[in-house]
């Protein structure tokens, strides 16, 4: 099934992936098979996927507006898209975005897969023009961590060189703030370990496109490579997907009172998040997102050690990676090796869905213990 245009996300998120035969049962089933009986088309996992990755294949393929194509995690879908590069190719990246996809681009350079240059995501001009020479643009917008905001519909519908690709990591937007694929992206990518799944029990990742002959190619680059999704991953990432509208919804009306005041606060220099009048880019996050998201990323004064401080004093607020889960958490990113480019005092925390009085209260607790 696709998406009907006249049913809300909301409803598809609810709707989407299940049988509509008498008898079946009314949930996605948990089909674990590595191979099926000849003669019906489906025989070999690897190649012809199982009905389990399938039904999360369609809940994101609607969301997205596109067809999908299921992988074991953000980064296997990532490595996909840069697996149909020709030798040589160049590549256009943010100057802030994932480390691993980061990670990636730089390994490859190094062997002389292709040459890449850095770009501000704001720099809507310079991101126009890299579209009539680039192989391969590369955008991530809202951006880990630094949440610099791209005005993909100016970029996504630039005149590009034949043959070049458009792709948007669209995981911290999620497809209910932004539809890459509408503004005209050949391809956008889900961490669906975050969102998608949203409770910090699984990985995966999600490929979307318009383009057929992409589709098959992303497709038979998850066959070659063997980057194939577990199937217990996409039954939990189906279900966590059911309520995601009502987890993004509450989770980041929370996250712009918890800005506002952070914003407020004297212990902090500076916040970051979409959502705040004061972020360098609110007007494009005005136009281009539906909602500004969950994550907020903000300098405590003091230093790393002050920030570590935080980091340890939280409670309900837990001392964790990642993102985009029931749960908030929240990290000191240049912590991380080959994160140390970052502001050392920087703190991302994702909004979860807990009450904002009591998350408040925790994360003012916490900031006690920083210089003000
Ligand atoms: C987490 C994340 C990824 C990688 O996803 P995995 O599922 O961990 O492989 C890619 N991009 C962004 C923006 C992410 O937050």
């Amino acid at each position: 099934m696709t998406h009907p245009s006249d049913l809300k996300l909301e409803s598809w998120l609810v709707t989407a992936g299940r049988s509509s035969t008498p008898g079946a049962p009314l949930n996605v089933p948990l089909v674990p098979a590595s191979n099926f009986i000849i003669g019906a088309g489906r025989e070999y996992a690897r190649d012809d996927g199982t009905s389990t990755w399938e039904a999360l294949e369609e809940v994101v393929g609607g969301l997205e507006s596109g067809r999908a194509v299921a992988f074991a995690s953000g980064m296997a879908a990532i490595a996909s898209v840069f697996d149909q590069l020709r030798a040589g190719s160049h590549v256009v990246l943010p100057d802030d975005c994932y480390q691993g996809v980061a990670g990636l681009v730089a390994a490859g350079a190094e062997r002389g897969r292709w040459t890449v240059q850095r770009m501000a995501l704001h720099d809507t001009a310079g991101w126009v023009n890299a579209c009539r020479t680039a192989d391969l643009v590369w955008l991530e917008s809202p951006s880990n961590p630094l949440l610099g905001v791209a005005d993909l519909e100016a970029i996504c519908a630039a005149p590009r060189k034949t043959s070049a690709v458009v792709a948007v990591d669209n995981t911290f937007a999620t497809p209910l703030n932004q539809r890459p694929l509408e503004f005209g992206a050949t391809v956008s990518l889900q961490s669906a370990t975050k969102f998608i799944g949203g409770h910090s029990d699984l990985l995966a990742g999600v490929a979307t496109t318009r383009d057929p002959a992409y589709w098959h190619a992303l497709k038979k680059s998850r066959e070659l490579t063997g980057a194939t999704p577990g199937t217990l991953e996409c039954f939990l990432a189906v279900r966590g997907s059911r309520t995601m509208a009502l987890r993004l919804q509450r989770a980041q009306a929370t996250a712009m009172t918890v800005a506002d005041r952070l914003q407020g606060h004297p212990a902090v220099e500076l916040v970051r998040y979409p959502g705040l009048s004061s972020h360098p880019t609110h007007a494009t996050a005005r136009r281009v997102l539906k909602g500004y998201g969950t994550i907020i990323s903000f300098d405590v004064r003091g230093g790393a050690d002050a920030a570590d401080r935080a980091c340890k004093a939280v409670q309900l607020v837990r001392h964790a990676t990642s993102l985009g889960a029931v749960e908030s958490t929240m990290e000191r990113r240049a912590a991380i090796p080959g994160q140390e480019h970052l502001p050392p005092a920087l703190l991302r925390l994702s909004v979860g869905i807990e009450d904002a009085d009591d998350l408040w209260k925790d994360i003012e607790s916490a900031l006690r213990s920083v210089p003000r």
